[in-house]
């Protein structure tokens, strides 16, 4: 690294760098999308079943407690009845029995609904949980170049990290932040490469005096039209 400028373009072209391969590492390849959705189903199918095997337990105990509350007042209106004074007495503990009989019912078949369900769900969970191993291995086989392809990337990834980690430590802070809110405003890119006389960001002309001060070095520039900060490439310009 010579100059301050020059230093700053390496850190802007290993930033961007960084950030094209890792959407690169993350956007599966078109012929794999269906492939791995179908994948991600069986996954997903796996997760919602045991989350309902769950709930569906919890919903049981709830049942049964109820279920429980409701055999105990039915058994206490049982007991009244034998100690009742008169008809309307009797009248009127037999309502309440009625009434404590049909909430005993309905707990019943509750019960027994999430009996069924739990049945059924953990069936198919069990089958499910069987083969999903191989369909996992049948997946990654699938995709193992892809899988190849992402662990290059973080190979190049983690040596552009570093060297991204190496520039900004010799950086002054102030400066670093600087150019971090300057790449924030400037969508990523802070440092625009003057390419046949023009900022090859905006594309409009530099003025010959700025092209003159850019190839004398040393002083920072910036594109009278879009404000970053010109840099001229000796190499390639
Ligand atoms: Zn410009």
């Amino acid at each position: 690294m010579n100059t301050p400028l020059e230093h700053l373009y390496r850190l802007q072209d290993r930033i961007r760098f960084v950030e094209a391969r890792e959407r690169q590492r993350d956007t599966i390849p078109a012929e794999l999308v269906e492939v791995d959705r179908e994948y991600q189903e069986k996954v997903d199918a796996v997760a919602r079943l045991k989350k309902r095997c769950a709930e569906a337990e919890v919903e049981r105990r709830r049942a049964h407690a109820e279920l429980a509350e409701h055999r105990e007042r039915l058994r206490k209106y049982q007991a009244q009845l034998r100690n009742v004074q008169n008809s309307r007495e009797y009248g009127a503990v037999l309502n309440e029995i009625d009434g404590v009989e049909k909430l005993v019912r309905a707990a019943e078949d509750r019960m027994s609904n999430l009996d069924e369900e739990i049945d059924q769900t953990s069936k198919e969970l069990v089958s499910r949980e069987e083969i999903l191993p191989l369909e996992t291995e049948q997946h990654e086989e699938r995709l193992k170049d892809w899988r190849s392809a992402q662990r290059a990337i973080n190979d190049e990834l983690a040596s552009a990290q570093e060297e991204i980690g190496r520039l900004q430590a010799s950086m002054h802070p102030r400066d670093r932040s600087e150019f971090q809110r300057l790449m924030e405003k400037k969508g990523g890119l802070a440092i625009a490469l003057v390419v046949g006389g023009s900022c090859s960001a905006c594309h409009v002309k530099v003025r010959p005096a700025a092209v003159q001060a850019l190839k004398a070095g040393r002083e920072i520039t910036y594109c009278d039209s879009c404000k970053r900060i010109l840099y001229y490439d000796m190499q390639r310009s």
